[in-house]
């Protein structure tokens, strides 16, 4: 499954002209494995024992890449890290305020509060993002064991 999926984010690079080099492979390689949304520094870490001339830089560069291409979604967080998906299909997201991990989840798509919105306010509406927060069952279990 995942193989088929980079093997079809390797051929949309191709069709892009993008030089796909071991760092970029690796980079949209653990992209599409995690599950957690990560930041530009946790994949920094997680293959630099791989790459000891990458730098978090170089990691930033190649998701920019992998973003302008539209293989890569960036979550933006105001003054704190972006957070990095492969995941570009329509879905929610809910956020782990103990360990800051993003997780996944289907709902319908909320088109109403769109129209809603565009019809109240007169705006030209483009998109729209909600995410629910929480303790995630890690972080309940770590809990429940301090007492
Ligand atoms: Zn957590
Ligand atoms: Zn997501």
């Amino acid at each position: 499954m995942s193989e088929k999926r980079l093997q079809k984010a390797i051929d949309t690079l191709k069709e892009s002209g993008v030089r796909i080099t071991p760092q970029r492979h690796a980079v949209l390689d653990y992209l599409l494995n995690a599950t957690i949304h990560p930041t530009a520094d946790d994949i920094y870490k997680a293959l630099e024992g791989n790459f000891p001339n990458m730098s978090v830089a170089t990691v930033y560069n190649n998701l920019r890449v992998l973003r302008e291409i539209g293989l890569v979604r960036e979550l933006t967080y105001g003054d704190s890290s972006s957070r990095f998906e492969c995941n570009l299909t329509e879905h929610y997201h809910i956020i782990c305020e103990s360990c800051g991990k993003i997780v996944d989840f289907h709902y319908p798509s909320l088109d109403e509060v769109e129209s809603l919105a565009q019809k109240v306010t007169g705006f030209n509406v483009s998109h729209h993002r909600m995410e629910v927060y929480g303790t995630c069952e890690e972080c309940q279990q770590l809990e429940t064991q301090k007492h």
